[in-house]
């Protein structure tokens, strides 16, 4: 293989790690505008926004912790000698599809479900 599958893998989880740092900040920063809100406000139109905007970071920093939690998996199963396989069917798993989800463990079919 002319690619080094854990160079990508660290790369990648290098890049969530440090997106997730800033999702972090957004979510400390929206807290401390909430409890702010809450302090000295009577009726409360800023909470519903502060709300909405919480969500919506959470549901990022969720996405991205999920990711990076692939990609330990996925440096296991270089160590292991089975990255790039298929934990379902055991074919090999496209160059491209490990490319864009490094953290890949399915091939297409069997991770859309056929
Ligand atoms: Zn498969």
């Amino acid at each position: 293989m002319s690619i080094d599958p854990a160079r990508g893998i660290t790369l990648r989880a290098a890049e969530l790690n440090a997106r997730l740092r800033s999702l972090e900040e957004q979510l400390a920063a929206i807290r401390n505008a909430r409890s702010d809100a809450t302090a000295d406000d009577e009726h409360d139109p800023e909470g519903s926004t502060l709300s909405s905007e919480w969500s919506g970071v959470e549901g990022q920093r969720a996405d991205v912790a999920r990711e990076l939690a692939g990609l330990g998996t996925a440096l296991e199963r270089v160590a292991a000698g089975t990255y790039g396989i298929c934990a379902s069917c055991g074919r090999p798993i496209p160059p491209a599809r490990l490319e864009l989800l490094p953290g890949a463990t399915l091939c297409v079919p069997c991770a859309s479900g056929r």
